[in-house]
């Protein structure tokens, strides 16, 4: 338990807080680029838990919810070690895009894990990165949302394994929509999950909610779930909350019928079931005419709509879950 613990260019021992980073080559300027990390590693042994946040440079929720984290954090109480990693892709953050502008061949950074040493750009911060977590980790947290164009209410995408489905059940009781999403994908969750490990990709917010109490809102939110992992895997004192059940099942993408302006139903309600049919929004033209409509496919949930009106034929309107099983057992999977 004396011996350093190497991530990234750091070397940090039981009981301190280090800030550091992973190094990701050199820029225009000549100078060493890194992706920031702060180590918050626990005075006594336990798991190393990850909290990625920004792999999508439109996603602030990330950051927030970590800075709010890591002030709760004492490491001399602590066991285990936090791994926090408030912006993953810091080009694509610099920009407030969805992947960095400057890489048109691998834009989108969360379908090219493991990376590529000698790949494109982005696919070589996702080597740096994967390389530094892969054999340090235990808990992986992806922290992601609608974005630029949408707003997602809570749901979780867990690898399909009984440990990634465990830590889904750890973030508490707002957390009840949990949808299994295979192992040994593009996205570091789902590589976490094919060594074994937890991992699992939470959603929650967009840029339509980034003002003031708001954005303190949705970072609260996941803050406390990401405490509520921590009481539950004895990282942190406290007793853990649960959900009393968890809904499981698949997402569907439903894509906007015309090119216009795209207005929600103002009922509708989020992560509540609703009926096959039930009118989520419809699409109005330039002259005030409505020339589209999103209607449920079938009995179902919303847990995301469409936050940016203007819309073209084909974008995505809504997230739109449909519920396979009701269970109790997800912290008992083992
Ligand atoms: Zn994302």
């Amino acid at each position: 338990m004396t011996q350093t613990l190497e991530i990234g260019a750091i070397s940090v021992m039981p009981g301190e807080v280090r800030r550091g980073g992973i190094p990701i080559g050199a820029d225009m300027y000549g100078r060493e680029r890194q992706i920031p990390i702060i180590v918050c590693r626990g005075a006594q042994d336990g798991p190393v838990l990850w909290l990625n946040g920004a792999t999508h440079g439109d996603e602030p929720e990330g950051p927030f919810s970590i800075f709010l984290t890591l002030q709760q954090l004492d490491p001399q109480k602590m066991r285990g070690t936090v791994v926090a990693v408030p912006v993953l892709n810091v080009e694509a953050f610099t920009a407030g895009t969805r992947g960095d502008p400057l890489d048109t061949f691998s834009h989108d950074m969360n379908r090219l894990y493991p990376g590529k040493a000698d790949g494109y750009p982005t696919e070589r911060v996702a080597h740096a990165h994967w390389q530094a977590m892969k054999d340090n980790c235990d808990l992986q947290i992806a922290i992601h949302s609608g974005g630029d164009h949408s707003y997602l209410a809570h749901m979780i995408f867990a690898s399909d394994n009984p440990p990634s489905l465990e830590l889904a059940a750890a973030m508490g009781p707002n957390w009840t929509l949990v949808f299994r999403s295979g192992t040994g994908g593009g996205n570091p969750s789902s590589q976490i999950g094919a060594l074994g490990k937890a991992g699992i990709t939470v959603e929650l917010g967009g840029n339509c909610r980034t003002l003031t109490s708001d954005f303190h809102e949705v970072a609260r939110d996941l803050c406390a779930g990401f405490l509520n992992v921590m009481r539950h895997y004895g990282m942190i004192e406290g007793q853990a909350q649960y959900a009393g059940s968890w809904r499981m099942g698949y997402q569907i993408a439903l894509l906007a019928p015309a090119t216009g302006i795209f207005v929600g139903n103002p009922d509708l309600p989020f992560e509540t079931p609703i009926e096959n049919g039930t009118m989520l929004g419809q699409i109005y033209d330039l002259f005030g005419d409505v020339i589209g409509e999103v209607r449920a496919p079938q009995e179902g949930v919303v847990f995301g709509l469409r936050a940016k009106p203007s819309v073209l034929e084909g974008q995505w309107c809504c997230f739109y879950g449909v519920v396979e099983e009701t269970v109790n057992d997800l912290i008992t999977r083992k």
